[in-house]
């Protein structure tokens, strides 16, 4: 579904991502994990679009991205969820979901904002309220909810468990593996090594800017390199 060759992005001079290969197969659920300042959220912004590439090619369903527009690869079913979770705070619940269907004007908007609430009762609770009134936790889902309401094929979630309670994370991770039942592709970028690969079919690690192991979840989770610098064990 998703195949990144030989990515390559900078911030002025100072290269960050020297040639990043991975693919993510469709309904994978595919994790790259990392330390802080390894290139995670730049690999993410460069498949949204909004971070330029300086070399390499994105692929998504088969058609080449790297120089689509950002607006263009949501309407094509590439979605970002970003890091920070970045949700309108001075506008209720309801109206964020909207906004995730901007680009829609059917009456599918109102199923597709249904689903959201099976999803994540919490937010049909507090669906009047405004976002910045929520928990930590609860904006997190109305981040993943609102990218979903854009019916991607293929959701891209940055740090989705950053900052959050123990508790609230585990509920995050089962969010996450949850998107598989939707038919979700899902490429999820973690510093939370064990809960990402807990969830994930695949998992990559990244290394200042390069994609240094890849595997089956299992497998990582078995290698010793991996359980010693991003496991703690
Ligand atoms: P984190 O988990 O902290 O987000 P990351 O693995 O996602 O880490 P990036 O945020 O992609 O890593 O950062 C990769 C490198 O690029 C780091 O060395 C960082 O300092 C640098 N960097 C990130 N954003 C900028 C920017 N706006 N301008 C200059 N350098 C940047």
């Amino acid at each position: 579904m998703l195949t990144v060759e030989g990515l390559r992005s900078r911030y002025g001079r100072i290269e960050v991502l020297h040639g990043v290969d991975l693919f993510v197969g469709s309904g994978e659920i595919v994790t790259v994990v990392g330390a802080n300042g390894a290139g995670k959220t730049t690999l993410l912004r460069c498949l949204s679009g909004v971070q330029p590439v300086s070399g390499g090619a994105i692929t998504f369903r088969g058609e080449a991205m790297t120089s689509v527009p950002a607006y263009r690869r949501v309407a094509r079913g590439l979605a970002q969820s970003p890091e920070g979770r970045q949700i309108f705070t001075n506008l209720s619940v309801e109206e964020n979901l909207r906004l995730g269907a901007f680009i829609f004007s059917d009456e599918r908007v109102e199923r597709d904002m249904a689903d959201a609430f099976a999803m994540f009762p919490i937010l049909r609770e507090k669906r009047n309220q405004f976002a910045g009134g929520l928990s930590g936790g609860q904006q997190q889902m109305l981040a993943i909810a609102r990218a979903l309401m854009g019916r991607p094929a293929c959701l891209l979630l940055d740090e989705p468990s950053m900052g959050l309670a123990p508790i609230l994370v585990a509920q995050i991770f089962e969010v996450v593996k949850a998107l598989k039942t939707l038919d979700v592709t899902v490429l999820l970028v973690e510093q939370n090594a064990f809960g990402a690969l807990s969830v994930a079919d695949r998992g990559y690690v990244m290394e200042t800017g390069r994609v240094t192991m890849g595997g089956s979840a299992d497998e990582l989770i078995a290698d010793p390199r991996v359980r010693e610098a991003y496991l703690g064990m």
